[in-house]
């Protein structure tokens, strides 16, 4: 059988099942301690009334001849493609047009669906550490990526220079793992060098509804020329509590083309209509829902109720004097490992000692062999718990 052996270059275990794995084992062994996980990458808050509601009456609409839909458009229903316009209008100024958004069924498959627009030669760019799947993505079809290390000489926001050999970059935007964002002359200078490179910059912008400053731009259309060089990956997922109903959405400009003129918006567009076949209409309804204005205020409650987890978990590591960055517009906290241990010592350290599970920065990239990965996204009472358990923690000597 000729199989795509690249396949076996991916590591065996994936970060988050190994966590998973070591989690088990331990409350196997101690079922008496209550673990809690300050390692979800994943929302805890409900879906909006709204939302619910929304798609609770689309599948009423279902069950009735007179309403029923079947096949809807492959790129995404025309009423939730203009609400994201609006969107985009009212709250960033960036004007888009309809056919420059593609509806999905999540950041995560864009990210890797995305791919297939370009030559499986091209060279690409990302830092380390870095969301697993653009590592991942790549290695299955045989690419070795350039990996920046963002460290803290570099405030951990790798930044374009000489060295870099790019015709794809992928931008985090609030950063996940580190929790940090670019700010505007930063991303304008990644922009200039794509540009001048001819290179696209794949912009994931999943953390977006977490910034946390106006000045601070929330789409990659707010730096000027980007709409010749990058393509914006959206997701419902964190922003409205979307990861276990699947809807994201991409926008890719018109005004991004080739050298020879050739639109990457049509390429996107018949990538999308020949392999997939839409998102849920009941789904796409509940997407609308989350613009309406009782939707956008249940996601500032949510986002602002993350947001206090995060402040009491960065509050705890100030009092601890643990290093860290990220937070302030993330859900992410990037700790550095006290005393020299390495991130999966730690990670130990943290279940065995204190009951805590965190990822260990190590399985985002080498650059985060000494960091962990602590997250808003557990309920309050848990995130003061847990925060309680580290002071005690660090009164035996570490
Ligand atoms: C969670 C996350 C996403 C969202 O993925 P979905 O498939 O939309 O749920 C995208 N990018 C990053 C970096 C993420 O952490």
């Amino acid at each position: 059988m000729k199989i795509n052996r690249n396949y076996l270059n991916l590591t065996e275990n994936y970060l988050f099942s190994t966590v998973a794995a070591k989690t088990r084992t331990f409350q196997a062994e101690h079922p008496d301690k209550t673990l809690i996980k300050l390692s979800i990458g994943d929302v805890s808050r409900p879906l909006p009334a709204v939302v619910v509601q929304a798609m609770k009456r689309a599948c009423k609409e279902m069950g009735q001849t007179k309403t029923f839909r079947g096949y809807g458009p492959e790129l995404g229903y025309p009423w939730l493609r203009n609400a994201i316009v609006d969107f985009y209008h009212t709250q960033m100024q960036v004007e888009l047009e309809t056919d420059e958004i593609v509806v999905s069924d999540g950041a995560k498959s864009d990210l890797s669906n995305l791919l297939d627009i370009f030559d499986p030669t091209a060279n690409v760019v990302m830092c380390d550490p870095v969301y697993p799947v653009y590592w991942d993505t790549n290695l299955m079809l045989g690419r070795t990526p350039q990996l920046l290390p963002a460290t803290a000489e570099n405030n951990f926001l790798p930044m374009p220079d000489t060295s870099i050999v790019a015709d794809i970059i992928y931008l985090c935007n609030p950063a996940n793992p580190t929790g940090v964002c670019y700010d505007r002359a930063q991303l304008k200078r990644w922009v200039d060098f794509a540009r001048e490179h001819q290179a696209v910059i794949l912009y994931d912008a999943a953390y977006t509804c977490f910034i946390n400053d106006p000045d601070l731009p929330r789409s990659i259309y707010e730096i000027d020329g980007a709409r010749e060089c990058a393509i914006e990956i959206c997701s419902f997922s964190k922003m409205a509590g979307f990861t276990g109903v699947r809807c994201g959405y991409t926008v890719v400009p018109k005004a991004l083309k080739t050298m020879d003129g050739v639109s990457l918006n049509q390429l996107w567009r018949r990538r999308q209509t020949t392999k997939f076949n839409g998102v849920s209409y009941i789904v796409q309804r509940g997407a609308e829902a989350v613009f309406t204005p009782a939707g956008r205020q249940a996601v500032k409650q949510n986002i602002d109720y993350y947001r206090r987890n995060v402040r009491l978990i960065c509050q705890t590591l100030e009092r601890l004097q643990w290093p860290y960055v990220g937070g302030m517009h993330s859900p992410y906290v990037w700790v550095r490992c006290p005393a020299e241990y390495d991130a999966w010592q730690f990670f130990d350290k943290l279940l065995v000692q204190a009951g805590i599970v965190c990822t260990p920065g190590v399985g985002f990239g080498s650059a985060g062999k000494n960091y962990i990965r602590l997250t808003g996204f557990n309920s309050y009472t848990n995130t003061r718990r847990a925060c309680r358990r580290l002071l005690d923690l660090s009164k035996d000597k570490i």
